[in-house]
Protein backbone atom coordinates (compact mmCIF):
# COMPACT_ATOMS: atom_id res chain seq x y z
CA UNK A 1 0.00 0.00 0.00
CA UNK A 2 1.69 3.02 -0.89
CA UNK A 3 1.61 6.53 1.82
CA UNK A 4 -0.45 8.84 0.15
CA UNK A 5 1.58 12.32 -0.28
CA UNK A 6 0.48 16.14 -0.06
CA UNK A 7 2.98 18.76 -0.98
CA UNK A 8 2.31 22.54 -1.05
CA UNK A 9 4.40 24.92 -3.15
CA UNK A 10 4.62 27.98 -2.31
CA UNK A 11 5.97 29.07 -5.68
CA UNK A 12 7.63 33.19 -5.40
CA UNK A 13 5.28 33.82 -2.31
CA UNK A 14 5.60 35.16 1.24
CA UNK A 15 7.24 37.23 3.22
CA UNK A 16 9.02 36.62 6.87
CA UNK A 17 5.70 38.00 8.29
CA UNK A 18 3.62 36.05 6.14
CA UNK A 19 5.66 32.60 6.38
CA UNK A 20 5.56 33.17 10.37
CA UNK A 21 1.81 33.10 9.97
CA UNK A 22 1.51 30.34 7.60
CA UNK A 23 3.42 28.26 9.34
CA UNK A 24 1.65 29.24 12.58
CA UNK A 25 -1.60 28.55 11.62
CA UNK A 26 -0.79 25.29 9.74
CA UNK A 27 0.48 24.16 13.26
CA UNK A 28 -2.89 24.67 14.81
CA UNK A 29 -4.77 22.30 11.97
CA UNK A 30 -5.24 18.99 12.10
CA UNK A 31 -2.97 16.82 10.34
CA UNK A 32 -4.08 13.02 9.18
CA UNK A 33 -1.07 10.91 10.69
CA UNK A 34 -1.19 8.32 7.69
CA UNK A 35 -0.25 11.09 5.05
CA UNK A 36 2.86 12.81 4.40
CA UNK A 37 2.80 16.14 4.53
CA UNK A 38 5.50 18.66 2.69
CA UNK A 39 5.71 22.54 2.24
CA UNK A 40 8.23 23.83 -0.17
CA UNK A 41 9.20 27.46 0.45
CA UNK A 42 11.12 29.85 -1.71
CA UNK A 43 14.90 29.24 -0.69
CA UNK A 44 14.58 32.17 1.14
CA UNK A 45 12.72 30.96 3.62
CA UNK A 46 13.76 27.18 3.94
CA UNK A 47 15.80 27.62 6.83
CA UNK A 48 12.94 29.97 8.85
CA UNK A 49 10.92 27.09 7.96
CA UNK A 50 12.78 24.64 8.88
CA UNK A 51 13.35 25.98 12.27
CA UNK A 52 9.68 26.72 12.68
CA UNK A 53 8.66 23.25 11.70
CA UNK A 54 11.06 21.53 14.39
CA UNK A 55 9.05 18.83 16.07
CA UNK A 56 6.73 19.01 14.00
CA UNK A 57 5.64 16.09 10.77
CA UNK A 58 5.60 18.25 8.13
CA UNK A 59 8.69 18.29 6.01
CA UNK A 60 10.04 20.63 3.75
CA UNK A 61 11.73 20.91 0.25
CA UNK A 62 13.33 23.11 -1.98
CA UNK A 63 11.26 24.00 -5.38
CA UNK A 64 14.69 23.64 -7.51
CA UNK A 65 18.35 22.46 -7.26
CA UNK A 66 21.35 23.08 -9.70
CA UNK A 67 22.71 20.87 -11.60
CA UNK A 68 26.19 20.56 -10.03
CA UNK A 69 25.14 18.43 -6.66
CA UNK A 70 28.54 19.87 -4.74
CA UNK A 71 29.99 23.13 -4.07
CA UNK A 72 31.68 25.71 -7.05
CA UNK A 73 31.65 28.83 -8.91
CA UNK A 74 28.17 28.79 -10.02
CA UNK A 75 27.02 32.20 -8.70
CA UNK A 76 23.27 32.22 -7.83
CA UNK A 77 22.68 28.71 -7.81
CA UNK A 78 21.53 26.27 -5.05
CA UNK A 79 22.84 22.69 -4.77
CA UNK A 80 21.22 19.89 -3.78
CA UNK A 81 23.95 19.08 -1.06
CA UNK A 82 23.16 22.86 0.54
CA UNK A 83 19.21 22.15 0.47
CA UNK A 84 19.83 18.87 2.12
CA UNK A 85 22.19 21.01 5.34
CA UNK A 86 19.62 23.64 5.33
CA UNK A 87 17.56 21.15 6.11
CA UNK A 88 15.50 19.63 3.39
CA UNK A 89 13.63 16.39 2.45
CA UNK A 90 12.62 17.19 -0.83
CA UNK A 91 13.37 19.11 -3.98
CA UNK A 92 10.81 19.53 -7.15
CA UNK A 93 12.64 18.82 -10.81
CA UNK A 94 11.18 20.18 -13.56
CA UNK A 95 8.51 22.23 -12.71
CA UNK A 96 6.24 23.10 -15.62
CA UNK A 97 6.93 26.68 -15.10
CA UNK A 98 10.50 26.17 -14.97
CA UNK A 99 10.09 24.35 -17.97
CA UNK A 100 8.75 26.93 -19.79
CA UNK A 101 9.48 29.95 -18.58
CA UNK A 102 12.99 29.10 -17.62
CA UNK A 103 13.54 26.45 -20.73
CA UNK A 104 14.31 23.83 -18.85
CA UNK A 105 14.33 20.70 -21.02
CA UNK A 106 14.44 16.95 -20.16
CA UNK A 107 18.25 17.05 -20.00
CA UNK A 108 18.76 19.79 -17.43
CA UNK A 109 15.81 18.22 -15.30
CA UNK A 110 17.62 14.50 -15.84
CA UNK A 111 20.87 16.28 -14.48
CA UNK A 112 18.94 18.18 -11.45
CA UNK A 113 17.08 14.50 -10.53
CA UNK A 114 20.84 13.14 -10.56
CA UNK A 115 22.00 15.60 -8.61
CA UNK A 116 19.51 15.03 -5.93
CA UNK A 117 19.82 12.05 -5.86
CA UNK A 118 23.26 11.77 -5.15
CA UNK A 119 23.13 14.31 -2.34
CA UNK A 120 20.08 12.67 -0.46
CA UNK A 121 17.77 14.66 -1.64
CA UNK A 122 14.25 12.70 -2.65
CA UNK A 123 13.08 14.20 -6.05
CA UNK A 124 9.63 14.61 -7.58
CA UNK A 125 9.98 14.69 -10.71
CA UNK A 126 7.30 16.95 -12.26
CA UNK A 127 5.71 15.61 -15.55
CA UNK A 128 2.51 17.21 -17.65
CA UNK A 129 1.21 18.26 -21.28
CA UNK A 130 0.57 21.65 -22.18
CA UNK A 131 -3.23 22.48 -23.72
CA UNK A 132 -2.29 22.28 -27.45
CA UNK A 133 -0.40 18.90 -26.70
CA UNK A 134 -3.59 17.67 -25.02
CA UNK A 135 -5.79 18.89 -27.97
CA UNK A 136 -3.18 17.25 -30.60
CA UNK A 137 -3.63 13.89 -28.26
CA UNK A 138 0.01 13.71 -27.61
CA UNK A 139 -0.35 13.83 -23.85
CA UNK A 140 0.96 10.41 -23.10
CA UNK A 141 3.74 10.46 -25.29
CA UNK A 142 4.40 13.96 -23.83
CA UNK A 143 4.57 12.33 -20.48
CA UNK A 144 6.22 9.14 -20.83
CA UNK A 145 9.37 11.19 -22.71
CA UNK A 146 9.59 13.06 -20.07
CA UNK A 147 9.85 10.50 -17.65
CA UNK A 148 11.68 8.24 -20.06
CA UNK A 149 14.48 10.40 -20.52
CA UNK A 150 14.85 10.54 -16.74
CA UNK A 151 14.69 6.95 -16.02
CA UNK A 152 17.78 6.76 -18.99
CA UNK A 153 19.82 8.89 -17.25
CA UNK A 154 19.69 8.03 -13.62
CA UNK A 155 18.21 4.31 -13.83
CA UNK A 156 15.26 2.63 -12.70
CA UNK A 157 16.60 1.92 -8.76
CA UNK A 158 16.68 6.05 -8.45
CA UNK A 159 13.20 6.08 -8.42
CA UNK A 160 12.67 4.05 -5.37
CA UNK A 161 13.03 6.91 -3.50
CA UNK A 162 11.91 9.63 -5.79
CA UNK A 163 8.20 10.41 -6.13
CA UNK A 164 6.20 11.83 -9.50
CA UNK A 165 4.03 14.59 -10.25
CA UNK A 166 1.96 14.79 -13.22
CA UNK A 167 0.77 18.30 -13.43
CA UNK A 168 -0.89 19.06 -16.77
CA UNK A 169 0.22 22.59 -17.58
CA UNK A 170 -3.37 23.64 -18.35
CA UNK A 171 -4.63 22.97 -15.00
CA UNK A 172 -2.16 24.66 -13.08
CA UNK A 173 -3.22 27.87 -11.54
CA UNK A 174 -6.21 27.68 -14.16
CA UNK A 175 -8.94 26.68 -11.68
CA UNK A 176 -9.42 24.18 -14.45
CA UNK A 177 -8.35 20.93 -12.74
CA UNK A 178 -8.25 17.76 -14.56
CA UNK A 179 -11.15 15.22 -14.25
CA UNK A 180 -10.56 12.73 -11.68
CA UNK A 181 -10.79 9.65 -14.90
CA UNK A 182 -8.14 12.11 -17.06
CA UNK A 183 -5.75 11.82 -14.14
CA UNK A 184 -6.14 8.70 -12.97
CA UNK A 185 -4.70 7.00 -16.99
CA UNK A 186 -2.42 9.11 -16.86
CA UNK A 187 -1.15 8.04 -13.72
CA UNK A 188 -1.76 4.65 -14.84
CA UNK A 189 0.57 5.23 -17.81
CA UNK A 190 3.00 6.68 -15.85
CA UNK A 191 3.40 3.56 -13.74
CA UNK A 192 3.29 1.61 -16.68
CA UNK A 193 6.64 3.53 -18.08
CA UNK A 194 8.11 2.55 -14.60
CA UNK A 195 6.73 -1.04 -14.90
CA UNK A 196 8.60 -2.03 -17.71
CA UNK A 197 12.19 -0.83 -16.20
CA UNK A 198 10.65 -2.50 -12.95
CA UNK A 199 7.25 -3.75 -11.84
CA UNK A 200 8.25 -3.59 -7.95
CA UNK A 201 9.67 -0.25 -8.54
CA UNK A 202 6.71 1.02 -9.97
CA UNK A 203 4.03 -0.26 -7.62
CA UNK A 204 5.40 1.08 -4.81
CA UNK A 205 6.25 4.78 -6.56
CA UNK A 206 3.85 7.39 -5.45
CA UNK A 207 2.42 9.57 -8.63
CA UNK A 208 1.02 13.20 -7.13
CA UNK A 209 -1.40 15.08 -9.30
CA UNK A 210 -1.21 18.61 -9.32
CA UNK A 211 -3.26 21.79 -10.93
CA UNK A 212 -5.78 23.54 -9.53
CA UNK A 213 -6.76 20.98 -6.35
CA UNK A 214 -9.29 22.16 -3.97
CA UNK A 215 -11.00 21.40 -0.87
CA UNK A 216 -13.82 20.58 -3.23
CA UNK A 217 -12.14 18.23 -5.16
CA UNK A 218 -9.48 16.77 -3.50
CA UNK A 219 -10.92 13.47 -2.12
CA UNK A 220 -12.06 12.46 -5.91
CA UNK A 221 -9.35 12.67 -7.27
CA UNK A 222 -7.01 11.03 -4.37
CA UNK A 223 -9.80 8.40 -4.46
CA UNK A 224 -8.53 7.21 -7.80
CA UNK A 225 -6.18 4.07 -7.48
CA UNK A 226 -2.86 5.36 -8.81
CA UNK A 227 -2.63 8.98 -7.50
CA UNK A 228 -1.32 8.96 -4.65
CA UNK A 229 -1.70 12.15 -3.30
CA UNK A 230 -1.39 15.77 -4.74
CA UNK A 231 0.96 19.04 -5.47
CA UNK A 232 -0.52 21.83 -4.63
CA UNK A 233 0.17 25.43 -5.35
CA UNK A 234 -2.39 27.79 -4.65
CA UNK A 235 -4.12 26.25 -1.91
CA UNK A 236 -1.32 25.48 -0.45
CA UNK A 237 -0.68 29.03 0.87
CA UNK A 238 -4.05 29.14 2.80
CA UNK A 239 -3.50 26.96 6.26
CA UNK A 240 -7.11 25.99 6.14
CA UNK A 241 -7.59 25.11 2.51
CA UNK A 242 -4.01 22.95 2.55
CA UNK A 243 -5.13 21.43 5.63
CA UNK A 244 -8.50 20.29 4.32
CA UNK A 245 -6.41 18.69 1.26
CA UNK A 246 -4.52 16.60 3.57
CA UNK A 247 -7.30 15.32 5.79
CA UNK A 248 -8.74 14.45 2.54
CA UNK A 249 -6.34 12.65 1.02
CA UNK A 250 -6.05 10.65 4.54
CA UNK A 251 -9.82 9.88 4.56
C1 LIG B 1 1.66 23.91 -9.05
O1 LIG B 1 2.10 24.96 -9.49
O2 LIG B 1 2.44 22.98 -8.78
C2 LIG B 1 0.21 23.78 -8.86
C3 LIG B 1 -0.30 22.59 -8.79
O3 LIG B 1 -0.49 24.95 -8.80
P1 LIG B 1 -2.08 25.12 -8.52
O4 LIG B 1 -2.47 24.15 -7.43
O5 LIG B 1 -2.23 26.54 -8.10
O6 LIG B 1 -2.78 24.81 -9.80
Amino acid sequence: MRRKMVAGNWKMNGTRTSVAELISSLKREELPSGVDVAVFPSSLHIAQVVGELEGSAISVGAQDCAEECGFGAFTGEESSAQLLDAGCTWVLVGHSERRLLLGEGDEVVSRKFSAAQASGLRPILCVGETFDERQAGRTLEVVSRQISCVLDVVGVAAFEFAVVAYEPVWAIGSGLSATPGQAQRVHAAIRGVVARRDPAIAEGLRILYGGSVKAENAAELFSQVDVDGGLIGGASLNANDFSAICRAAGN
